[in-house]
């Protein structure tokens, strides 16, 4: 048996909130029952909307309410080397390539070719194959398929353009320790994924993916929001050299209404807040796992 090996890792684009509460509550009592170690991984790979302030206030937040990790906190925005390394690795094989499309471009081809995100699925645990129906795909918020406008044209890579890596057309498939067997296509459900934006900030899908790795985590524990991520973070790691996947769970989320989760700019949930109006931690503790208990959507 391989030891275990977890990890949270917010990002410090804004307050902790119950939602992350959620999440800590999952990663602390599935690694602790097994034993494992939790690592902290502070994801700033996004220097814009990243703030110094915004992970000390998290880390005094995670401190107040008894989350202690194993280790320092790890920042993203100090790994770029490790960033480069493994993008060089891909780039050695032939997988990258420069992208000058903007998110606009990609939503505007995506409409054009009939694979606009599924707003039903928003939020929602995939389902796979159910009842007959036909399998749909997974997609989250975010998912927008890329449909390799760039792939071919060769561009040099410089200032202002993304760098995508070439995925292979594969299905994935992995045993959610909640959700049970899963199927993903990230080919068709995200098209070659960005590993560096036009603003030259790594993105989430390529720096958790070589984090995961380089640190052995070996147990993802996260919210029903990143089931889709899982997929095209399995086929990248295997790209990059890792020979076996983590684990996977995903957990269910504080969800506002049907097909919105809870998030950061809903001010009246963050835990600075409730800590200065005077409840204890486990009252904070109490009241996320609670929503989210209520949030059956
Ligand atoms: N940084 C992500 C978040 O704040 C978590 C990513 C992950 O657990 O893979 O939701």
């Amino acid at each position: 048996m391989r030891d275990i090996i977890s990890r949270f890792a917010p990002a410090p684009t804004g307050y902790l909130h119950l939602g992350h509460i959620v999440n800590a509550v999952y990663v602390w009592r599935e690694t602790r029952a097994r034993n494992g170690r939790i690592l902290l991984r502070i994801e700033d790979h996004d220097r814009q909307r990243s703030r110094p302030e915004l992970e000390a206030a998290m880390l005094e937040d995670l401190a107040w309410l008894g989350f202690a990790a194993d280790e320092p906190p790890v920042r993203q925005s100090e790994r770029g080397d490790i960033y480069e390394k493994a993008l060089e690795r891909l780039r050695q094989r032939g997988l990258v390539y420069a992208c000058r499309c903007t998110r606009a471009e990609i939503a505007a081809a995506g409409e054009r070719a009939g694979v606009g995100r599924l707003r039903s699925d928003v939020g929602r645990p995939f389902q796979g194959r159910q009842n007959g129906e036909p399998e749909r795909l997974a997609l989250h918020e975010s998912d927008l398929r890329y449909p390799g406008t760039c792939a071919d044209l060769g561009l040099p890579e410089g200032p202002g353009l993304g760098l995508r890596v070439r995925l292979e057309p594969s299905v994935e498939r992995f045993v959610d320790l909640r959700h049970g067997p899963q199927t993903q296509r990230p080919s068709q459900q995200c098209g070659d994924l960005l590993l560096r934006d036009r603003d030259g900030n790594w993105t989430y899908q390529f720096a958790a993916t070589v984090d995961d790795y380089v640190h052995g985590v070996t147990l993802v524990i996260r919210g029903d929001d990143l089931l889709a991520s899982t997929g095209r973070q399995m086929q990248l790691a295997r790209l990059l050299g890792r020979a076996e996947p983590p684990e996977f769970l995903h957990h269910p989320l504080i969800m506002k209404s049907p097909t919105q989760k809870l998030s950061k700019s809903d001010g009246d949930t963050g835990i600075g807040e409730l800590r200065a109006r005077g409840w204890t931690p486990a009252q904070v503790i109490d009241a996320a796992m609670a929503m989210v208990k209520r949030s059956s959507y």
